[in-house]
């Protein structure tokens, strides 16, 4: 069955020809009518996917935690803005304020700021916060990073760069030739590569090790990361940025998830969650050319051990009953374990830091991003 979007993405390829993958990915996601975002809710049991913080509040507190250490590293800058960029439910940013209240002039000097493009997860976000409102919480709604007023900043943003378009290009020997999205003989979107090679592509790829024939570039929407760079450079503070990805490489990461399974993504266009690997060198590269310093990407299990999560755990199971004691544990394995299915090697974090900063809570001087 064709989608309401595959209609229209099929018009648009007939009038302008076949798409960049990216295009078609920002069509899916963001479509105003039809796009993903737009329309549901995808998170949790019901949904099509899983988040950390929807695994368990312990991965938002230690985040809250981290932030506060951020902020009195900073200077504890009053007032000061904490940022979420694709909050989601709002579960992490209500945990995080939550463990926060332990240094009230943290909550007291934090103005919320969420960033975030789906009417549904903003109302969403708004009922997770209701309570930290009510208690004196000031939040306020954006559409875009820009937006946010001006001030130093704590950037959050768990699974926001993987819902960045990417384009794609492929090595056929003799160029990078783009990959885009036509209409097949049967009518069907499929993929194919422009017959003239890029002339972007090798200077995207400049940094990588030769390609074999057959290699993928991938090129994340750079717009997102450069608008909060610059940001982070004139007005202070720093970004952490959590996701599944690499530190560069080639590869096709372009996935499709539908019910907790991988889909085609290809089918039911803006019915399915589109999302790429993070590249995050790139994202380091972006952050150092606008003067800030990169940390990272480490991994999700090393990070929230540091932050104290095994301690955490223990604290919960010892006041739990049996059996929620049984799914805390889980909920630490899956957080933090490195086995299939597991996120605490896939997961990476990253931090970009103004440079007066310092080393940033939880990184080690040795652990700047050095390509
Ligand atoms: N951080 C949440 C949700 C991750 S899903 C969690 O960890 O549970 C991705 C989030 O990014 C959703 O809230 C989605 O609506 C938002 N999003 C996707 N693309 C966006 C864009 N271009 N601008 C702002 N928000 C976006």
């Amino acid at each position: 069955m064709t989608t309401p979007l595959e209609e229209e993405i099929r018009l648009l390829i007939a009038a302008e020809g076949p798409m960049p993958v990216g295009r078609y990915m920002g069509l899916c996601l963001g479509h105003p009518r039809h796009g993903y975002y737009m329309t549901r809710d995808p998170l949790g049991a019901q949904g099509d996917f899983t988040t950390a913080p929807e695994i368990s509040q312990m991965f938002g507190e230690l985040i809250g935690l981290w932030a506060v250490a951020t902020w009195q590293q900073m200077g504890a800058p009053a007032p000061f803005r904490l940022v979420e960029l694709g909050p989601g439910r709002g579960t992490l940013m209500a945990d995080a304020l939550r463990a926060a209240r332990l240094v009230p002039a943290f909550g007291e000097a934090a103005r919320i700021h969420l960033v975030e493009t789906s009417p549904v997860l903003r109302v969403a976000q708004a009922r997770a916060l209701a309570h930290e409102e009510r208690a004196g919480a000031r939040v306020s709604w954006h559409a875009r990073i820009e937006d946010v007023p001006a001030g130093p900043a704590i950037v959050l943003a768990n699974e926001f760069f993987d819902a960045l378009p990417v384009d794609q290009y492929v090595w056929t020997g003799a160029g990078w030739h783009e990959r885009k999205v036509g209409v097949g003989a049967q009518g069907q979107l499929t993929f194919g590569l422009d017959a003239a090679p890029s002339r972007m592509a090798p200077a995207l790829a400049a940094h990588l090790p030769p390609p074999a024939p057959g290699a993928v570039l991938e090129v994340m929407e750079s717009g997102p990361p450069r608008a909060l760079a610059a940001r982070l450079a004139t007005e202070g503070g720093i970004g952490l940025a959590i996701d599944y990805g690499h530190a560069g490489g080639h590869g096709d990461t372009l996935q499709a998830l539908k019910a907790h399974r991988f889909a085609d993504p290809l089918a039911d266009a803006g019915e399915a969650d589109l999302t790429a690997h993070v590249d995050f060198a790139r994202l380091a590269l972006v952050g150092q050319e606008a003067g800030l310093k990169a940390f990272g990407p480490l991994e999700q299990g090393d990070f929230l051990a540091r932050l104290g999560l095994a301690a955490r755990t223990d604290r919960l199971m010892r006041d739990a009953a049996p059996e929620a004691a049984a799914a805390i544990a889980t909920a630490t394995r899956r957080l933090a374990g490195t086995g299939d299915g597991e996120m605490g090697r896939l997961f990476k974090v990253l931090a970009l830091a103004h440079p007066h900063l310092g080393t940033p809570p939880a990184f080690d001087p040795s652990e700047e991003f050095n390509r």
